[in-house]
């Protein structure tokens, strides 16, 4: 019965070990951003929303939420 107790209490403690380096090596996957650089945010040409410059479409040194909206800038 005692070395069940002891089997049972170092199953518990692996378990535990492995999901805190599950948790460690996921918060590392994870992209980290720094959020001391703030993001640019741009104006859509053709509705106005804005939105970050990493998400917009960008044609001519102008910037659009989507493919529609710079699609209809360059057909007037
Ligand atoms: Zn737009």
């Amino acid at each position: 019965m005692k070395y069940i107790l002891v089997l049972v209490v170092v199953w518990v403690g692996y378990q535990l070990w492995r999901r805190a380096r599950i948790a460690e090596q996921a918060a590392q996957e994870r992209p980290r951003r720094d959020p001391a650089v703030p993001m640019v945010m741009v104006a859509c040409a053709h509705c106005g929303t804005h939105l970050p410059q990493t998400d917009a479409l960008a044609l001519d040194g102008a910037f659009f939420c989507n493919a529609d909206h710079r699609d209809r800038h360059v057909r007037p």
